[in-house]
C-alpha cells in the first residue's frame, strides 16, 4: 500500500492540467465551497460551476490564504505566489483526482446505493463494522458528483474498510461515480420511488443505479430487486434477501414486535438464525436486514450480528438549532463526530451572530485515520478558524493534547459525568454552544441539560430547504440582480436572526422588515447586511439611525419629518428608499407627485436615494397581467423622471416572488423575495422546485371514548355520529390554530391519517376524532409538514398561506435543522 504524497506539481500531472505554477508545495486538504476554507496552505480550490461560477471566488479564496487554484479558463489577473491548473472540466478534474486516490489502496470498498435509506445503511454498517475494523465513510450524505470525490479523498493507509454513498439525479451520473468509488462490494438499499423525475422508468433507474456496481465482486440486496440483473450477470456473486421467495440466501420469516424492539428471524444456510432490532417502524427494518445480509456476506458469524444489531442507534443526519437556558442557543449533533462532520458543524456555529460568544464542547474523536498528534492539530487549527471564543473537551485524548488548543477559555474533562457534575462552573450564559460528540459519550445528556423545556408544540424549520429555495429563485435572475430577503414579521413567522445569519451567509444583498424594532432585533443578533425598514415610525428614528437601518420613505409627510430630524442632527447622505404607487394604493407617492419630490430631493441633503420601488399588486394572476404592465411602465416613466432629476444611479426594485417567475422582464436591479424563501408560490408550478420549510407538530394529552350523541368541547357544538374515540392535542387559537379549524373544518395527521376536529377549537388545546386509528397519548400530531401544506390549510378556512405562516404564536418554540 502506498501512501499517497500530493504535490502541485503531481496533481497537475494527474488531473492532466495545464499549470502556471509557482511552488510545488505539498496539497492535502481538497475545497469547493468559498466559504468553507480550511487548512488554507495546503489546500486546493476548485473553481466549480455549478449554481453560480466558482471563477468569481477565487480573488476570496485567495484572500482565506489558497495559494493553488484548479479552473477552467485562465486567468485575467494573476495573483502573486497562486498556482493555476488548468482543465477544461473542473469537475472532472475532482473526480479525476479522486479515482486516482482510490486506486492507490486495496482496501475493501463498499459502495452503496438505492432511492431511500444510504445514509442509514451506511452508518449502521459503520456502526457494526466499528469493534474490528477501521472504517473511512462517507461524512454525512455526501453522496452527489461532488460529495463523493470528496469522500474517496479521505481514504488513509490506516483504513480497512471503507463507506461510501453514492446518489443520482439523471443518466450518466452514476458512470462517473463508479469511477470514483470503484467499489468491491456492492449494497443496494430500497429502490422506492424517490427521485423518479430523471428517469423514464423504475427499470432505467435500476440499470443506471447497477452501474456501481458493474466491476463488484459481490452484490447485496433484495431478492426481488435484484432478480431481473442477476439472470444477466454470472461473474459477481449476489447475497439476497427475501420475505417471500426461500431461495433467497436470507430468507426471512418472522418479525415479531415486542414493546420497541422487533424481532427478526430468518433462514440461513438452512439453518434457523435471529435477532433483535430496537425499531420497529418498516425502513429501519429494511436498512436492518440489508446490514444484517451485508455482514453474513461478509462472512461475520450470526450471533456476533446479533449482539451488534441490538444496540444500533438511531442515525441523525440533522443538526438543530434550539434555545438554550440562561440565553443560550443550542446546536445539537451530538450523534456523530467525525472530523469532517465537525468541519460542517463549525460552520454553521460561524453562522452563527446571535451571542458573543461561540462555544464547543467536543468529545474524542475515533478513526479518524490520523495519528492522535495530527488529528487534533487539525482540529485545533479547525477551531481558530471560526473564532471560537470557548472550548469544553471531553475524553482522555483531548484532554492529552489540551497544549495544542489555543484559545485561553478552555476545559477539559476525562468524561461527560464529570463536565455535568461541573456545569454550574461552565457558567453557560449569553453563548452560541454547538454540542459535538461521538456516540458512546452520551451527549444527549448535556444537551438535555442545557435546552430549554419546550411545551410540546414545536414548529420545525428545515435550513436546508430554505437555502434550496433561495437558489431556486437565484437561478432565475441576470448575473448582477439583487436579492432583498424580506424578514418582516418575524421572517413570516419562521424565526429571526436563525433566517437572517443564513441568508447572510448565503449572501443576499439586502433584507427587509416592517418596523424598526425588527430591524433592530436583527443589529443587535450580529447582522451586518443592509436593512431596509418598510414603515419606519418616526418616534424611533433614534433607533433608525443608531442602528443604521434604510427607512423606506413613501410621503410627503414621512418626507419632512425624517429630513427635520437628520437636519437636526446634523446627518446628511442618508439611504432612503423611494416607493412609488403605482396601482396597490397602500403607501407610495403617486404619478403626480413625482415632480414635486424630485424638486425636494435636489434642494435637500439630508437623504441618498438608495433605492426607488414600488409593489406589484397581483403578480401571480394571469388575469391581472394587463393591470400588472400598467404597475410596471408607470414604475419605469417614475424612476427615469427621478433618475434625470437627481443625476446618480440607484437600484430599481418592482417584482416579489411570484413576479420572478412570471415578470423576468421586470427584474430590473434587485427583486424582493417574500413567501417563495417559505416554500410558497403559487406561480411556481413544478412542485419540485420549492421546498416546504416549516412543520408543525403537536402531541396527544389524552384520549377518550365517546358514545354517538355526547358533546365534545365548548357550547356542545362537537358530537360524533357513531360511538367513537377522541384525541385532546396541544395546540389551540392562542397557538394560532385558529377557531375558524373548529368543527370539523381542520384536519390533523395521526399515525400517517388525516383526521379531523371535533367541537370548537379552544385557547390552548382541541380535539380530534381518531376514531380508527392505532392513536396513544403522547403521540405525534402533524398540524402541517409537506404531506398537509400551508397552503391546504390556508384553503380550509379560507384565507392565505401569508396568514397561517404569520399567525403562529411565539409561544411555539422554533426548532432549526440542517442536514
Ligand atoms: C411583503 C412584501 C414583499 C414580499 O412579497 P411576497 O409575495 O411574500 O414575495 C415584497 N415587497 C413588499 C413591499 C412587501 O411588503
Amino acid at each position: 500500500m502506498v501512501h499517497a504524497e500530493y504535490t502541485v506539481g503531481s496533481v497537475a500531472n494527474i488531473i492532466g492540467a495545464k499549470a502556471i505554477m509557482m511552488n510545488d508545495g505539498p496539497l492535502t486538504t481538497l475545497l469547493t465551497d468559498s466559504r468553507r476554507i480550511s487548512n488554507a496552505p495546503e489546500a486546493l480550490f476548485f473553481a466549480l460551476s455549478n449554481r453560480r461560477d466558482g471563477h468569481q471566488f477565487i480573488t476570496d479564496v485567495y484572500k482565506a490564504g489558497v495559494r493553488t487554484f484548479v479552473v477552467s479558463k485562465r486567468p485575467n489577473e494573476v495573483l502573486t505566489d497562486a498556482n493555476y491548473l488548468i482543465v477544461p472540466d473542473v469537475l472532472q478534474a475532482l473526480q479525476a483526482l479522486a479515482a486516482h486516490h482510490r486506486r492507490q489502496f486495496d482496501l475493501r470498498v463498499v459502495g452503496i446505493t438505492g432511492s431511500n435509506g444510504k445514509t442509514i445503511v451506511k452508518e449502521w454498517l459503520y456502526q457494526l463494522l466499528m469493534p474490528d475494523q477501521n472504517i473511512v465513510r462517507s461524512p454525512k450524505s455526501y453522496n452527489s458528483q461532488i460529495g463523493v470525490p470528496l469522500s474517496v479523498w479521505n481514504i488513509k493507509p490506516v483504513n480497512d474498510v471503507a463507506l461510501f454513498e453514492a446518489g443520482i439525479s439523471a443518466i450518466g451520473e452514476m458512470r462517473r461515480l463508479e469511477a470514483v468509488i470503484q467499489p468491491e462490494i456492492g449494497v443496494l438499499t430500497h429502490l422506492g420511488a424517490a427521485h423518479d423525475e430523471g428517469f423514464t422508468d423504475r427499470e432505467q433507474k435500476l440499470n443506471e443505479k447497477m452501474l456501481l456496481f458493474k466491476d463488484s465482486k459481490l452484490l447485496v440486496g433484495q431478492y426481488e430487486e435484484l432478480l431481473s440483473y442477476k439472470d444477466r450477470n454470472t461473474s459477481t456473486k449476489f447475497f439476497c434477501w427475501s420475505r417471500r421467495y426461500d431461495q433467497a440466501d436470507l430468507y426471512v420469516i418472522g418479525e415479531d414486535t415486542k414493546k420497541k424492539d422487533l424481532y427478526l428471524r430468518a433462514i440461513y444456510h438452512q439453518q434457523e438464525i435471529e435477532c433483535h432490532i430496537p425499531f420497529t417502524d418498516q425502513a429501519s427494518v429494511e436498512n436492518a436486514i440489508t446490514c444484517w445480509s451485508t455482514l453474513l456476506a461478509l462472512g461475520y458469524q450470526p450471533e456476533v450480528i446479533s449482539e451488534r444489531m441490538e444496540r444500533l442507534t438511531p442515525v441523525s443526519m440533522r443538526l438543530e438549532l434550539k434555545n438554550g437556558v440562561n440565553d443560550c442557543s443550542i446546536i445539537d449533533d451530538s450523534y456523530n463526530s467525525d472530523i469532517q462532520s465537525l468541519e460542517i458543524a463549525l460552520n454553521f456555529l460561524k453562522q452563527q451572530n446571535q451571542h458573543p460568544i461561540k462555544t464547543l464542547i467536543l468529545s474524542d474523536i475515533y478513526q479518524s485515520g490520523l495519528d492522535e498528534d495530527e488529528l487534533y492539530r487539525r482540529v485545533a487549527a479547525m477551531l481558530t478558524d471560526v473564532g471560537l471564543n470557548k472550548f469544553i473537551g471531553v475524553g482522555e485524548a483531548l484532554k492529552r493534547h489540551s497544549d495544542l488548543v489555543l484559545i485561553d477559555n478552555k476545559y477539559f474533562y476525562n468524561d461527560t459525568s464529570e463536565l455535568l457534575s461541573d456545569i454550574q462552573r461552565l457558567n453557560f450564559r449569553d453563548e452560541t454552544i454547538l454540542l459535538k460528540g461521538a456516540r458512546s459519550f452520551e451527549f444527549e445528556r448535556i444537551s438535555r441539560a442545557l435546552v430549554q423545556k419546550a411545551h410540546e408544540t414545536v414548529m420545525e424549520i428545515n435550513l436546508n430547504a430554505l437555502v434550496n429555495n433561495l437558489n431556486f429563485y437565484r437561478s432565475k435572475l441576470a448575473p448582477g440582480v439583487k436579492v432583498m430577503a424580506m424578514v418582516k414579521a418575524f421572517s413570516y413567522g419562521s424565526g429571526t436572526f436563525e433566517i437572517a445569519n443564513l441568508l447572510q451567509y448565503h449572501k443576499v444583498d439586502y433584507l427587509a422588515v416592517a418596523y424598526i424594532d425588527e430591524g433592530v432585533a436583527l443589529r443587535t443578533a450580529g447582522i451586518t447586511l443592509p436593512i431596509m425598514v418598510l414603515n419606519p415610525e418616526p418616534n424611533a428614528f433614534d433607533k433608525l439611525v443608531n442602528y443604521n437601518l434604510e427607512p423606506e420613505v413613501y410621503s410627503f409627510h414621512l418626507f419632512d419629518e425624517l429630513s427635520q430630524y437628520l437636519q437636526d442632527n446634523d446627518i446628511i447622505n442618508y439611504p432612503v428608499h423611494l416607493k412609488i404607487d403605482t396601482g396597490m394604493h397602500r403607501l407610495g407617492f403617486e404619478a403626480g407627485e413625482i415632480a414635486e419630490l424630485c424638486k425636494l430631493l435636489v434642494q435637500n441633503a439630508s437623504f441618498k436615494v438608495r433605492s426607488v420601488f414600488s409593489h406589484l399588486v397581483s403578480s401571480d394572476s394571469s388575469v391581472h397581467d394587463d393591470f400588472t404592465l400598467t404597475q410596471i411602465l408607470k414604475f419605469e416613466q417614475a424612476f427615469k423622471q427621478i433618475q434625470e432629476a437627481i443625476g446618480y444611479e440607484f437600484i430599481k426594485h418592482i417584482n416579489n416572488t411570484s413576479g420572478i417567475t412570471r415578470w423576468g422582464v421586470a427584474h430590473y436591479d434587485m427583486v424582493r423575495l417574500g413567501i417563495g424563501l417559505y416554500g410558497v408560490d403559487a406561480a411556481v408550478t413544478d412542485p419540485a422546485a420549492l421546498q416546504p420549510i416549516a412543520s408543525l407538530k403537536t402531541s396527544i394529552s389524552q384520549i377518550k371514548n365517546i358514545k354517538a350523541g355526547e358533546t365534545v368541547g365548548y357550547n356542545r357544538n362537537g358530537s360524533l355520529a357513531k360511538d367513537g374515540r377522541i384525541a385532546t392535542v396541544r395546540i389551540g387559537y392562542a397557538d394560532g390554530y385558529l377557531r375558524a379549524f373548529g368543527n370539523g373544518v381542520g384536519s390533523m395527521l395521526v399515525k400517517g391519517k388525516l383526521v379531523r376536529t371535533v367541537g370548537n377549537i379552544a385557547m390552548d388545546m382541541c380535539m380530534l376524532d381518531v376514531t380508527g386509528v392505532d392513536a396513544k397519548e403522547g403521540d405525534e400530531v402533524i398540524v402541517f409538514n409537506d404531506q398537509q401544506g400551508i397552503e391546504e390549510l390556508a384553503k380550509q378556512i379560507g384565507t392565505i398561506p401569508y396568514e397561517i405562516l404569520t399567525n403562529i404564536s411565539q409561544r411555539v418554540k422554533r426548532v432549526y435543522f440542517y442536514e
